[in-house]
């Protein structure tokens, strides 16, 4: 399939998406009575991913646009993949991007009585017959979309034996693969998917829900229509690989109910992201075989993820706003993802001081033992959220990066003999007095400061213009921190889009930088996992759940600026 980029158009003008104008042209015909019912409908088989999240906000945000209501459900048809790890995962994950479903939680499975007695209707109508045939003679039997498949063997056994044998199969009579429960369609038919498509199989696995009460389960084609049709959603949205199931869906409630009422499946492309991978079975291979720390690495695409990653629900619910939907599939540039999350913290993360790789300066000329607390702005981007004292000594650190003993022209930053100024405090002369160990690195570099030149002092050295202001932590105040720096997770762009090449292949071996000695103004040494920062002048932080009492753990949500446009070049 043909594959756009997105183009990050922060004000691109909305006009009403192609579902919305389906609705809306319902609605003014007074179908449903107006009402609108969605529903989103995981298979608890994994995490929520990004892609879902688009779904989510998709499905809720139409319930909310036009006053309706949208239901949880899972899809929970295949007990041998499921868990409830992963259905409590997904509520939570839900509700964390601001979203409430309609009533209780549902589950496929509360109509898997239903759902039977509906089997049973089927067979007796002689629409439904038992075939023994196994998985392969079955495939075969289907042929190809250029030719006509061949009747099952078993396709005109009695409405009485077939309910016999379906009996026989649900009081577990019969070992798994030896059985299914078939519709009567047509073998010819050109949509494959109604050559006789199977309904019910055998499997031998205790459900997450329903226990060992049944050993024979619906297949997800039998299920998913009639769950909607039993919750009377209203608009059953779904992604493209879908539309061919439709006719299906269709034909199981034209079978079995009398009403004119139908759920109006409406299919739109997936969303997926670059860089990444997005399939659930990719993503529990990344876990299982240890390449991530869990599901909620901040390098992974999931919701928990990115959570921990220091993304807000409002970043996200504007990714998927941005992203839109739309019949082509498309591939975002995980950039669009980090234009969001920045815009969102820039509004509302606390601007504090961190040095991530700490060199040591010492005003000769400062007191020695003196502390004086400087003034600085939390937030200029938000009036509200006013100023705090930090702490201000003859010891400091700055970013090694900041100081270059031999620096060519256009440094403004600190080298022997060039003034700069510490942000919200004094500027300061670096000498040439500067300290190193065996190995030559430097330790120490001394500076003069200017006891006229504070900030907001009123003196006129206060206004004096100097080419680069740094960020600096006094050494006494500064409590330490680990911090982790990530980078995308895979190499290539389309990491699982190469036919002959694993996806793994692709893993960037140095997506995690751990920095340990990292200093923090002391403002932070109260902070909890899930907090969100501004280190000035290097990007946006969260502290991590990994945080313990003596030791804080800080991930980098993202850089201040783009830095994936300059690696596209
Ligand atoms: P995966 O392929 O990642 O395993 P899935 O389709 O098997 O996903 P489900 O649990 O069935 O996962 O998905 C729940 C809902 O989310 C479905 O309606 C599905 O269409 C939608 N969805 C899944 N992936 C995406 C995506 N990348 N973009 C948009 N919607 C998605
Ligand atoms: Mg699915």
């Amino acid at each position: 399939m043909e594959k756009d980029r997105h183009i990050v158009e922060p004000e691109e003008e909305k006009s009403l998406n192609f579902i919305e104008q389906i609705i809306e042209k319902e609605i003014a015909e007074g179908k449903n009575g107006g009402k609108v019912h969605t529903r989103f409908p995981p298979e608890p088989n994994g995490y929520l991913h990004i892609g879902h999240a688009t779904s989510i906000c998709l499905n809720f945000g139409l319930a909310a646009k036009y006053n309706g209501k949208c239901n949880l459900r899972f899809d929970d048809t295949n007990p041998s993949k499921e868990d409830v790890e992963f259905t409590d995962a997904i509520q939570e994950d839900i509700k964390w991007l601001g979203f409430q479903w309609d009533g209780e939680v549902h589950y496929a499975s509360d109509y898997f009585q239903q759902l039977y007695d509906w089997a049973e209707q089927m067979i007796r109508d002689g629409k439904a017959y038992v075939d023994d045939q196994t998985a392969e003679e079955i495939s075969a039997g289907r042929k190809t979309i250029t030719e006509p498949g061949v009747n099952s063997p078993y396709r005109n056994r009695s409405v009485e034996e077939n309910m016999e044998l379906f009996h026989r199969m649900k009081a577990g009579e019969f070992k798994e693969g030896s059985h299914v429960l078939r519709a009567k369609i047509d073998m010819a038919a050109p949509n494959m998917l109604m050559r006789d498509p199977i309904m019910y199989r055998i499997i031998y696995c205790s459900h997450h829900r329903t226990g060992d009460k049944w050993c024979i389960y619906p297949m997800y084609d039998f299920t998913h229509g009639q769950s909607d049709y039993l919750e009377g959603i209203t608009h059953s949205i779904c992604t493209l690989e879908f539309e061919i199931h439709r006719p299906l869906y269709n034909w199981f409630l034209d079978e079995l109910t009398s009403t004119e009422y139908r759920p109006r499946q409406i299919e739109f492309a997936r969303r997926n992201l670059n860089y990444t991978v997005m399939s659930k079975r990719r993503l529990l291979e990344l876990v299982q075989k240890k390449y991530v720390s869990g599901w909620d690495d901040p390098r992974m695409p999931t919701i928990c993820g990115l959570r921990r990653r220091g993304y807000t629900p409002e970043s996200i619910r504007m990714f998927a706003e941005k992203v839109g939907v739309a019949r082509r599939e498309i591939v975002v540039d995980m950039a669009l993802l980090e234009y969001c999350v920045r815009e969102h913290l820039n509004k509302t993360a606390p601007r504090v001081m961190a040095v991530l790789e700490p060199i040591k300066v010492v005003l000769d000329n400062y007191p020695e033992g003196k502390i004086e607390m400087v003034e600085i702005e939390n937030n200029p981007e938000d009036p509200t959220a006013g100023i705090r004292q930090v702490a201000f000594s003859r010891e400091l650190f700055i970013e090694r990066d900041d100081f270059m003993e031999n620096a060519p022209k256009k440094f403004f930053r600190l080298t022997p003999g060039q003034e700069v100024r510490l942000k919200g405090a004094y500027i300061i002369r670096c000498t040439d007095h500067i300290e190193k160990d065996e190995a030559g690195n430097v330790t120490v570099v001394h500076c003069i400061y200017d006891a006229e030149s504070r900030s907001g002092s009123g003196h006129e050295a206060a206004n004096r213009k100097v080419k680069g202001t740094l960020h600096w932590v006094a050494a006494d105040d500064a409590i330490e921190a680990e911090v982790r720096l990530y980078d995308r997770l895979f190499k290539d762009e389309d990491p699982a889009g190469h036919k002959d090449v694993d996806f793994k292949e692709f893993i960037n071996e140095n997506s995690l930088r751990v920095l340990t000695g990292c200093k923090l103004e002391s403002s932070l040494k109260d902070s909890r996992p899930g907090d969100r920062f501004q280190f000035q002048r290097l990007g946006y932080f969260c502290v991590d759940p990994d945080s313990k009492d003596d030791k804080l753990v800080i991930n980098r949500t993202v850089s201040l600026k783009d830095t994936w446009q300059k690696m596209n070049k």
